[in-house]
């Protein structure tokens, strides 16, 4: 089955067209058959796309809406030379990223008109990022009305937390008023690496006593404890701002620091939303850059604060893994994923020191081997594992959506 897998963002459009089944999906087999980005939709859009083994085809098109950004990726997968299906038709069912379910979703579910209206009431709970989503779904329901769309939520996965994992230590009220808990996000991420890293182990992901803790380090980055296959606690919260220092977030900090910031600069919502969204974490800390690759390279000519925003981006990692051995009670493996986890050998060197005395030892020639691919980088015979596992959100998605579809359980 050809699966379209949309993620929609305010400006921008990312779509692959995937195909899979069961038997491609339970070998691994299934595949991208091409994959695009529209940036700076509502002006003068750049166009990338790529069909797969082919040339990578570049266009710069004025894109003033998410309708025709659709329109425009459809009629590139369809194309007669740089198509992969003949006609739109092939195309079986859809699969978009949503990214909050709230408590309402958690799993992943085909769009009708009553999902429609639980995913719009929890616009509020992030609301960059959700509307779009549903702009992008609208979009594509418009040019594809006959086939099944189906919505993949980023923070279903971590609907299994405990209480204890999820609430604040804030006035219970505001729970109940405004549903302020830890929902956690990168959960198609969390749950592609921790099959994978179960498959890698020999184990049954859903085996009750398996052990992981998966950090997907990208431009956002965050940890995740599973257990028996199910998520018991995240690094990011009520939104991804919490957790791990990140490209331009900020990670956990003391909230009271943010009121004295706020008062002695004057500044409002939005200005302060940007500052903890925009301008902080790599980028704040460093003032070089928020993209990991100039920072080693800032740091390796002698930039003190590329040194110190590294250091704090690995202590924060490390503090974060300890701590999620303790909340699993021992550890069986864990996985680095996401721009940083699979191609940074220098970053996972740094953020596992010290952790062998919780039986997580590096081999140092496997771990300076290992960029981009999957492997392992742990020493023969370790108490517990480490490896590399590249992570495959849209293939997650496509796969969901193909489950859903064909009456099947998720993967
Ligand atoms: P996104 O979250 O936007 O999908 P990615 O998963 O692509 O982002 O991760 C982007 C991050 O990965 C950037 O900080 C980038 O510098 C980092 N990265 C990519 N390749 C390398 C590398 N070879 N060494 C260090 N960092 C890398």
């Amino acid at each position: 089955m050809n699966v379209l897998v949309l993620n929609c963002g305010s400006s921008s459009l990312k779509f692959q067209l995937v195909e899979t089944d069961e038997e491609k999906a339970r070998s691994g087999s299934d595949r991208t058959l091409a994959k695009g980005l529209i940036e700076s939709i509502g002006g003068t859009a750049v166009i990338k796309y790529e069909p797969a083994g082919r040339k990578a085809y570049k266009e710069t098109a004025e894109i003033l809406e998410h309708q025709i950004a659709v329109d425009r990726s459809l009629a590139l997968l369809s194309h007669p030379e740089l198509g992969v299906v003949k006609d739109r038709k092939e195309i079986a069912a859809v699969g978009h990223r949503v990214v909050h379910g709230g408590e309402r979703f958690t799993s992943s579910v085909k769009i009708d008109d009553a999902v429609l209206e639980g995913i719009e009431d929890c616009f509020d709970m992030a609301p960059l990022h959700t509307p779009p989503n549903v702009k992008g779904y609208r979009a594509a329901r418009a040019v594809l009305p006959d086939i099944p769309h189906v919505a993949v939520f980023d923070t279903s996965f971590h609907q299994t937390m405990p209480v204890h994992a999820y609430l604040y230590g804030l006035p219970y009220v505001l729970y109940q008023r405004y549903g302020l808990r830890r929902y956690g996000f990168h959960g198609t991420s969390h749950r592609f690496v921790s099959r994978r890293l179960a498959e890698l182990l020999g184990r049954r992901h859903d085996d009750a006593d398996l052990r992981l803790i998966t950090c997907h380090l990208g431009n956002g980055c965050s940890v995740a404890a599973i257990k028996g296959g199910r998520s018991i606690d995240t690094s990011m919260g009520f939104t991804p701002l919490e957790g791990l220092v990140m490209g331009t977030r900020c990670g956990d900090l003391d909230p009271a620091a943010l009121l004295h910031v706020m008062g002695r600069e004057e500044l409002g919502l939005s200005e302060m939303n940007a500052m903890l969204n925009k301008h902080a974490g790599l980028l704040g800390i460093s003032g070089v850059s928020n993209d990991m690759r100039a920072l080693l390279e800032a740091e390796a000519g002698g930039n003190e604060r590329a040194k110190a925003a590294i250091d704090v981006f690995c202590y924060r990692l490390r503090k974060y893994i300890a701590s999620y051995v303790g909340a699993l009670g021992g550890v069986d493996a864990v996985a680095f994923a996401g721009g940083i986890g699979e191609n940074a050998p220098g970053i996972r060197q740094r953020a596992t020191q010290g952790l062998d005395a919780m039986g997580l030892a590096l081999d140092p020639a496997r771990n300076d081997q290992l960029r981009g691919t999957e492997g392992e980088i742990s020493p023969a015979g370790a108490a517990a594992r480490m490896f590399v596992v590249p992570t495959n959100e849209e293939l997650l998605i496509a796969r969901d959506t193909f489950c859903i579809v064909s009456g099947l359980p998720p993967f």
